[in-house]
């Protein structure tokens, strides 16, 4: 006897990229920050004390939410910290989706946002990006023919990387007749000038998520949160977020992340110089890599008549290097790379001419 919901009975789980617990493998294929937290965050983490977590914490995350807020320019009640982006993700169809009605996104992007809505039970209306990875000219007009409540963006966008500019987001959330949340998980590695904030005081529909997981080299303390109008926040900090869904050490920890955003951008940087020099060579090899805004690149494989990006992504964790295959037929002659350290992308480069001359 199945007692499952019929959605769930039908849908398959998200399927995260994979995680060894060997200290050797490189990995590349989770675009975790190749550059540990400072010390301070560390700190802070040894700063925690017994009845820290003898207690319950404080519901909002108060102490992240504040600083949050200092870090944006905005007030506290446009944040809501959540348990990792993914949690936003799932408060946001809760939140602005009737069961039933349809989310948006763009084709390819972020897999959890179908398996997101295949929970809530929503069907999703995939509009298909061009050859250059942009979203097609009639994408807003595509989203509300098909009554979407709420559409998905991820900008940069993954796995291509590629960004879109201040200006076109303004113009997509004016043109939607719902709710346009933009996923900015890797802004941090962005051209700093890069900053969509400002726009949620002229639109109400405009929902901002962000994460530590990746610019603040914090993946394993799952903290994320949004930024939004307060017609949008409010209703998700108030009423749908599970009541402790961010425990005391995620809050603390994340607060000081934060107050020490200065020490990250060095590692910002540095990732932004490897990037290049990555892209650069995987360009001279005949990879096709668009030009990338993220802490990762997507390599088409050159001569795919002698090497599929499936083989080249067995030999290189052959040689102990993990990249990202997706067997999706729009991505399937692409691997998505993590930029990892100078010395990690060497490696890659060696395995990838290694594999090459087999
Ligand atoms: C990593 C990521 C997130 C959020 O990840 P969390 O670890 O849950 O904060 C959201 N969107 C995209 C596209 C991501 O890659």
């Amino acid at each position: 006897m199945q007692y499952e919901r019929k959605n769930i009975q039908q849908m398959a789980g998200y399927v995260p990229g994979e995680q060894p617990t060997d200290a050797h493998t490189i990995k590349l294929n989770t675009n975790e920050n190749p550059y540990p937290p400072p010390a301070a965050v560390m700190a802070a983490l040894g700063e925690v004390q017994p009845e820290d977590l003898r207690r319950y914490p404080s519901p909002a995350a108060a102490g992240f939410r504040d600083a949050a807020a200092r870090c944006h320019g905005v007030s506290s009640e446009q944040i809501v910290t959540t348990n990792g982006g993914d949690e936003l993700i799932r408060l946001a169809l809760t939140t602005f989706v009737e069961p039933g009605q349809p989310v948006g996104i763009a084709d390819p992007s972020y897999s959890l946002y179908l398996t997101a809505a295949a929970i809530h039970g929503s069907p999703v209306v995939k509009a298909k990006l061009t050859d250059h990875w942009q979203l097609p000219t009639d994408f807003a007009q595509q989203m509300n023919a098909a009554g979407v409540a709420l559409t998905l963006v991820v900008n940069p966008h993954a796995p291509s990387g590629q960004l879109l500019k201040k200006d076109t987001i303004a113009a997509l959330a004016d043109a939607l007749d719902g709710v346009l949340m933009v996923d900015e998980a890797y802004v941090d590695f962005a051209d700093p000038s890069h900053n969509l904030v400002p726009l949620i005081k002229q639109h109400n529909n405009l929902l901002i998520l962000r994460t530590l997981s990746k610019g603040y080299s914090l993946a394993g303390l799952r903290l994320g949160y949004g930024i939004g109008p307060t017609n949008l926040i409010t209703p998700i900090a108030t009423k749908t977020r599970d009541s402790f869904s961010v425990d005391a050490i995620a809050d603390r920890v994340g607060a000081t992340a934060l107050a020490h955003r200065e020490s990250f951008s060095a590692g910002w940087a540095m990732v932004r110089e490897n990037r290049e020099k990555l892209v650069g060579e995987l360009r001279k090899r005949g990879f096709t890599v668009p030009d990338s805004q993220t802490n990762f690149c997507l390599a088409r494989v050159p001569n795919q008549a002698t090497q599929s990006a499936h083989t080249l992504y067995l030999a290189l964790k052959e040689a102990g290097i993990l990249v990202r295959y997706f067997d999706t037929p729009a991505l399937n002659n692409c691997l998505r790379i993590t930029i990892g350290t100078a010395e990690q992308n060497a490696r890659l480069l060696a395995a990838i001419d290694a594999a090459s001359h087999e």
